[in-house]
């Protein structure tokens, strides 16, 4: 079997700090592709992603949805070479390389994929072998995000996950000597089931692997997944209070280790920050597809068909597979900005916005309460676990206020 494409993308070689304000400003103007494969060996309790899981397909026709991937990236006009390609899921992981070549070459045919740009791909620890790590590299994936989430056992059971943590550290270490020089691992923290000591070995087994990138995000408990129904039946979930330590506890430890937090929950060494989710926070335009894939592009954010059955359907009568798109005016296009923005270490530039929002009731309640401050002309928040707080107190600015 050969899975090379012909040709090849350079490593990143990059080399801006990740929280840097010069690297957020090229990223606003990065393109990017982003590629959703749905399939999941099961489904775990928390997730509310727009995923099948083998026991829900009545037989994955895999096949059949990358020959819909294949022509709904066809049916993408105006192309211009991307800058950064990430493959995310459900777990992309399960098609075969030949299928995920197929996938690249089609992006690269009708985008370009620009000199050195990031290829990127969220694997499941369980599914990664050498082999795959080198079929992988031939490609042209340059970088790799583990969904690790905890390296304590009954952890991970409670999330449902598949892995092992000898699973994680195996294949880790499989991607690095395939020559994977950008890989991250994703942790989750506040399970019930987690306790102080757990974590805390968890951060410290992940950090012990040296990754180039880290990823950490509480455990949230979305409507309609079975991890809200346990709860509503009286199971204990998350506490914020608890989550909040967690992540006090990897920001220190994180640090401490050289990576830097250039957004609320992802850190990075020197050259490794996230290309493809830097230009969807900075508002860069990206397209997707596949079932449930957002993009944004020229001020449209559009978004596709979330059933496969429906998806396929569309695809194959030849239709862009679309459940939905809206036209952002200027004040929404603007806010929106701002509001994402907010997330980044680097801070955000005011624009219309961030002056009315700095001198309204709330911006001076926040000022005053040092959870953001103005720095080098951007407006930054201080306290990244109240991101969330302050974007919601952007919504109290209008378009008459700007
Ligand atoms: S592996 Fe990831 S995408 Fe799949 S069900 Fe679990 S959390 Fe969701």
């Amino acid at each position: 079997m050969s899975v090379n494409t012909g040709y090849r993308v350079p490593d990143t070689e990059y080399s801006q700090q990740p929280d840097s304000v010069e690297l957020a400003k090229q990223a606003r103007w990065w393109k990017s592709a982003y590629v959703h494969i749905p399939f999941c060996a099961r489904r775990c309790p928390y997730c509310d992603f727009a995923v099948v899981a083998a026991d829900e397909a009545g037989g994955l026709d895999m096949e059949r949805y990358v020959d819909a991937l294949v022509a709904e990236i066809g049916m993408e006009c105006d192309p211009s070479d991307v800058h950064a390609v990430n493959f995310g899921g459900g777990t992309p992981t399960r098609l075969h390389p030949d299928d995920l070549t197929r996938i690249v070459e089609t992006i690269d045919l009708r985008f370009g994929i620009a000199d050195g740009a990031e290829i990127s791909i969220e694997a499941n620890p369980e599914d990664w072998t050498r082999a795959f790590g080198r079929d992988l590299r031939s490609i042209g994936f340059n970088r790799v995000s583990f969904g690790i989430q905890s390296f304590d056992p009954e952890v991970l059971e409670a999330l449902g996950r598949v892995h092992s943590p000898r699973n994680a550290v195996e294949a880790f270490t499989a991607a690095r000597s395939a020559g994977f020089s950008s890989i991250n691992i994703d942790l989750m923290y506040g399970t019930p089931e987690e306790t102080d000591d757990s974590w805390r070995r968890t951060v410290e087994r992940a950090i012990a692997l040296e990754p180039d990138h880290l990823s950490a995000y509480a455990l949230t408990v979305e409507g309609g997944t079975a991890l809200s129904r346990a709860v509503l039946a009286g199971a204990p979930g998350p506490d914020f209070d608890v989550q909040a330590d967690r992540y006090e506890h990897v920001d220190e430890v994180a640090r401490s280790a050289g990576l830097v937090r250039y957004e609320v929950s992802n850190w990075a060494r020197p050259g490794h920050a996230c290309r493809y989710n830097l230009s969807t926070w900075m508002m860069g335009d990206f397209s997707a597809f596949g079932t449930g894939a957002h993009d944004h592009r020229d001020g449209v954010r559009a978004r596709n068909i979330r059933r496969l059955d429906a998806y396929l359907e569309q695809v194959e009568a030849g239709t862009r597979p679309r459940s939905g798109s809206e036209c952002l005016d200027k004040f929404e296009s603007e806010r929106e900005r701002f509001m994402v923005g907010l997330r980044l270490a680097a801070g955000v530039l005011p624009g219309s916005i961030g002056g009315p929002f700095m001198t309204s009731d709330e911006g001076r309640r926040l000022v005053d309460a040092r959870v953001i401050a103005v720095r080098n002309d951007r407006i930054v928040v201080l306290r990244p676990l109240l991101t969330d707080l302050v974007a919601r107190s952007v919504l109290s600015v209008s378009p008459g206020d700007c």
